[in-house]
């Protein structure tokens, strides 16, 4: 069984095998509405209303309350940006919405540099949380679940097939994707996009179980302007589009986990295999020139 819907400014593909078609369709619908909601819940583009929409626009120091739900991700992110030394940073949606990655047609030059050096400032400690909800002490600081959201809505898609009984699906969200089970007699196939060749694969994983496969790379969402390539993973550094990597693929449990990590490891690139080394993850990094690096435990994905 096999359907697709547009999601999260992708197209997300549902595959379940080893089930009645009926149940199966039951199941993907279930899962495909609980990943809207997320998405509803998460973005900060369109014109749906939510919660992080009115943080973003509440005065300085005013506390909003955020969902349970919300609260959730945001200390995961929180606790990535401080493990990635800053690197991820859920606060940079206004610097982010400067750049208009997410604009149809995307942007053909890089904004105005003294704005990108103002939406830039102060974001890495600008979140703050008491007994009456979250509060912003910058103009500039605002929610971004972009790099994050996604994963969680694609655990979300998982968790709502498992209710419904499935034990063998693929949630694929553009390339950024779960697994649980296996595929008939064999493993999950999970090619790696080359970076630079649309045709090519860096690498196909073999996966069974409960995994995920989280790719950030500087070629889904980009421009080039005087020979620069600008895309849409920002380095809260320097207010541009990090320059260290081409593309990182990180495979490990939970998606929210993968995703968030695929973008710091992206942003900090090479030396943050040091990092990522201690944490339950494997990792394929691809830098600049297209050289690669890759965690000890790597090999064993790839058969
Ligand atoms: P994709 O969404 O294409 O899978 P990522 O997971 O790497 O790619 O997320 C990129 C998105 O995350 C951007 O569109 C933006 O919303 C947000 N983002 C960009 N830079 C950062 C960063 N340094 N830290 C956290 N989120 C970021
Ligand atoms: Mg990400």
């Amino acid at each position: 069984m096999h359907e697709t819907r547009f999601m999260m400014g992708t197209l997300v593909s549902f595959t379940i095998v080893g089930m009645p078609k009926s149940a199966a369709e039951e199941a993907i619908h279930a899962a495909a509405d609980e990943m809207q909601r997320v998405e509803d819940v998460f973005t900060i583009y369109g014109t749906v209303d939510n919660e992080i929409k009115r943080f973003n626009h509440a005065p300085l120091g005013q506390r909003v309350r955020l969902s349970d739900e919300i609260n959730v991700v945001l200390h995961t992110a929180m606790r990535i940006q401080n493990q990635s030394h800053g690197a991820f940073n859920p606060a940079l949606g206004a610097l982010n919405q400067l750049w208009g990655f997410s604009k149809t047609p995307p942007p053909k030059h890089p904004p105005d540099q003294a704005i990108i050096e103002e939406k830039r400032q102060d974001l890495s400690h600008c979140l703050h949380e008491d007994q009456q909800g979250w509060w912003r002490d910058s103009a500039q600081c605002q929610l971004d679940f972009g790099g994050i959201a996604k994963g969680y809505a694609i655990d979300r898609g998982i968790h709502l097939l498992k209710k419904h009984g499935v034990e063998h699906a693929l949630i694929d969200a553009g390339g950024d994707l779960r697994v649980m089970g296996q595929h008939g007699e064999h493993a999950w196939r999970i090619g790696i996009r080359h970076p630079r060749d649309a045709k090519k694969l860096l690498g196909v994983l073999h996966l069974k179980g409960d995994v995920s496969v989280v790719t950030s790379g500087d070629y889904e969402r980009f421009f080039i302007d005087k020979g620069q390539r600008y895309h849409h993973i920002l380095d809260p550094q320097t207010g541009y589009s990090s320059q260290r990597s081409q593309s990182v693929t990180v495979v490990g449990k939970r998606a929210m986990l993968t995703d968030a990590w695929s973008t710091a490891v992206f942003v900090l690139g090479k030396d943050a295999m040091k990092i990522v080394h201690k944490k339950p993850f494997q990792v394929l990094w691809v830098g600049k020139k297209g050289e690669r690096e890759q965690s000890d435990g790597w090999h064993m994905l790839v058969q």
